[in-house]
């Protein structure tokens, strides 16, 4: 593993202790199976199954695990032989062809990307790099720097073709980041492969995103989720008193924010989520929930609104049908939620 790739992990493994620290109801009943939590896609992951039977369950989580794995073999950027890996190193000389899985993450984000004005946009990778680069030499990217990363940004430098299923950059040393996508995707596959399973109900956990279905745990009404208050350091065990709890049935959930993951340039911290318009960490919010029917969209719209902000990310979130945003402002210790948020919170 190289350097790069360790402080990645290091990142993201702080990042679910504490930025995402979401948690569940603990009853369970006879048949529900939970997995704990492993090690998947550079994070952690817990699957909880609810089935007829503690086979059907354990089928279940193991068809979820299954999914999770795949999708990280094919869409992470720090394995050398994923396909994403094989797209950023030779997309710039031919079209590349990927999996339909793959095609479908990149379709859909560019669709973000549309939809965001750009916000989202996966093509985000030189500057991620530069953030890195900058924060292990501790020194803040030069503006000739940043303007070189800039002209290998922006996702109307991608090309889908949707017949051949190809992948195709217009300018050398393009990099695509999957990093706010990627795992929303991979929540919903593994969802799907539960309920062919023969699940129930089901909640599959990746780093803090979430999505359940059918059934909730301990024969209960509801997925109890709970969000961490930004303001609160958690404990080693994450143990501290949530700042909401959600009631969710069959929803996805996403968190995304900078309060606690970011990197360290001398004394200021650049978020890990760029905004690509002034290519530098998005500072605008704390925390940004989005709650909607899947988790790709919850994943790639809660990445979107941290760089929107509050009032652009807001009105965002209102014009998407069952889809709803909780923005948390560390420094005014605001609570900010769509106009159909209330329903899912629950009484602690
Ligand atoms: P998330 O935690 O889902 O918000 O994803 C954050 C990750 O998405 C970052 O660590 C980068 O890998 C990637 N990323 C950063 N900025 C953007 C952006 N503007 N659009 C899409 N992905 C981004
Ligand atoms: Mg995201």
């Amino acid at each position: 593993m190289s350097k790069k790739n360790y402080n990645y992990l290091a990142i993201t493994i702080l990042a679910v202790l504490t930025l995402a620290w979401l948690h569940f109801a603990d009853e369970k009943g006879p048949s529900d199976v939970d997995s704990g939590y492993r090690m998947v896609m550079g994070t952690f992951a817990r699957i909880v199954a609810v089935a007829a039977d503690r086979q059907t369950g354990q089928e279940s989580v193991d068809a979820a695990f299954t999914q999770l794995v795949l999708v990280d073999e094919l869409m992470s950027d720090y394995k050398p032989d994923s396909q994403l890996s094989i797209v950023n190193r030779q997309a710039y000389e031919k079209a590349i062809k990927v999996d339909a899985s793959v095609f479908e993450v990149l379709k859909k984000s560019v669709e973000y990307s549309k939809l965001t004005g750009g916000a989202f946009d996966i093509t985000v990778g030189p500057l991620v790099d530069l953030y890195h680069d900058a924060a292990e030499a501790n020194t803040v990217p030069t503006e000739k720097q940043i303007e070189q990363a800039r002209a290998k940004v922006g996702y109307d430098k991608l090309i889908l073709d949707a017949n051949e299923s190809t992948v195709r950059f217009l300018v050398a040393g393009m990099r695509l980041d999957l990093g706010g996508i990627a795992k929303g995707y991979a929540i919903d596959k593994a969802a799907e492969a539960m309920i062919e399973a023969g699940a129930l109900g089901g909640m599959v956990d990746v780093g803090g995103d979430i999505r359940c279905f059918g059934n909730a745990a301990g024969g209960k009404e509801s997925w109890l989720i709970g969000l961490q208050d930004p303001n609160v350091e958690p404990d080693e065990f994450g143990s501290e008193e949530p700042i909401i709890v959600l009631k969710l049935n069959d929803n996805a959930i996403a968190t995304s924010g900078d309060y606690r993951r970011f990197v360290l340039i001398g004394e200021k911290k650049f978020s890990h989520i760029i905004d690509t318009q002034t290519a530098s960490g998005s500072d605008r919010l704390t925390s940004v929930t989005i709650i909607a029917p899947q988790a790709i969209d919850a994943d790639a719209l809660a990445t979107s609104v941290s760089v929107l902000g509050t009032a652009k990310g807001l009105s965002l979130i209102e014009s998407i049908a069952d889809t709803e945003a909780i923005l948390i402002r560390q420094k005014e210790g605001e609570t900010i939620k769509t106009t159909g948020a209330d329903k899912y919170l629950s009484q602690k």
